[in-house]
């Protein structure tokens, strides 16, 4: 593709948010949390995960999270290195027994399905396919599936669906939380496995996974870990996570900054209110910026279910003869970063994340600066 220059739009001060980064992940960490760090790093950062400062600081995070999420007795709260993909990894060795069922509507839930079906020890997955922009009906568990793949928040295509149990399931259901937690509702009654990193609603860095595991998952690693039928790389097996996590520790070295920005960011969350506060302001930015987008006549909100269009990821199409991709580069330009659709799904798109951690007058900021680069493109 040619490479067109940006053109030479400066947007007026007043009209810029306070903090230009929307990026859907990485994405926004706040600097009240990176001054903490600061503060905070010269006895902690290059300390020990073994000993007790920071395994303190995991044992937080590990309550902090059950009680964000409400998780009921018995609830497990388990982490490793490696981040979300790494879990698919994982979960392929140490919670699929044998075939598992995947609803796909976007890159990453599809990644997932085709992890489960690369597996040699696995059966084929059942898969089942939506066009992105909307995701496919929550079907009834398939004969011989022990596993059921949902994601609470399809990162790429800004879809988000409401977690449910499906009919006839007689296995967990695992769901890729990781644009979610910490930013949409979810019961724990309808899942066994709510996994996700903490570089998105959480804002922290990334390179780690966590998974809020009910006792029917607890009790489905301990099971396929005795078995020992299947070679696991030491990385991968979820045994030893548990082993760790119920020691506040991981396998082997965390990145400790990470764990650092997670914890305060949960504490963050917990006293404003928990996850009614943080689901709230997401909500509060999905108003704001769908409906910017419902007023213009060059804008339109890319899913067209609104039970289904995400309030933490918000995808806009914008008209053909508005480029998105001139307009992310000149916001880009004047310091407001990351707006740009997501590459594989290859429409003339901005993608906006909504986390908690943005603030709505900053993604109202962020629709008046579109505004004023659309009205000077022409
Ligand atoms: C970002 C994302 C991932 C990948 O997370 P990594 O930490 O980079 O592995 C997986 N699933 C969803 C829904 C995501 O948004």
């Amino acid at each position: 593709m040619a490479r067109v220059a940006t053109p030479d739009i400066r947007i007026p001060p007043d009209l810029l948010p306070a903090d230009g980064r929307f990026g859907s992940g990485p994405s926004k960490v706040r600097p009240e949390a990176v001054a903490a760090l600061a503060q905070a790093g010269g006895s902690l950062l290059g300390t020990s995960h073994r000993q007790a400062p920071v395994r303190e600081l995991v044992a937080r995070i590990r309550a902090g999270l059950a009680e964000l999420f409400g998780l009921p007795e018995g609830w497990e709260v388990l982490l490793g290195n490696g981040g979300a993909t790494s879990f698919w990894d994982a979960a392929v060795f140490g919670l699929v027994e044998r075939r598992s069922q995947h609803l796909v509507f976007g890159e990453f839930s599809g990644k997932f399905a085709a992890v489960a079906a690369a597996a040699p020890h696995l059966d084929e997955p059942v898969v089942v396919e939506a066009d992105p922009g909307t995701h496919p009906p929550l079907e009834a568990g398939a004969a011989g599936v022990d596993l059921y793949a949902l994601t609470h928040n399809e990162t790429s295509t800004g879809v988000m669906m409401t977690l449910r149990r499906p009919d006839g399931l007689d296995g967990l259901v695992a769901v890729d939380a990781t644009s979610a937690a910490g930013g949409l509702r979810w019961d724990p009654a309808q899942v066994d496995v709510y996994y996700f990193a903490p570089q998105k609603c959480f804002a922290s860095d990334g390179g780690l996974w966590l998974a809020a595991c009910s006792p029917a998952a607890i009790e489905r690693i301990e099971r396929r870990r005795a078995a020992r039928d299947r070679w696991t790389p030491p990385t991968l097996d979820l045994g030893i996570a548990l082993d760790n996590s119920r020691q506040d520790q991981t396998y082997n070295t965390p990145a400790l900054a990470t764990l650092f920005l997670l914890a305060h960011q949960l504490r963050w969350m917990l006293d404003g209110g928990g996850l009614e506060f943080a689901a709230g302001r997401s909500e509060r930015s999905a108003g704001i910026v769908y409906g910017w987008a419902e007023a213009r006549a060059w804008a339109t909100p890319f899913v067209t279910d609104p039970a289904q269009r995400s309030t933490v990821v918000a995808t806009i199409d914008l008209d053909d003869a508005v480029p998105a991709a001139t307009v992310s580069a000149v916001l880009r330009a004047n310091g407001v970063v990351d707006t740009d659709s997501y590459r594989k799904l290859g429409r003339n798109q901005l993608r906006i994340a909504l986390y908690p951690a943005i603030e709505p007058d900053d993604v109202e900021a962020l629709t008046a600066c579109i505004d004023h680069v659309v009205g000077h493109l022409q």
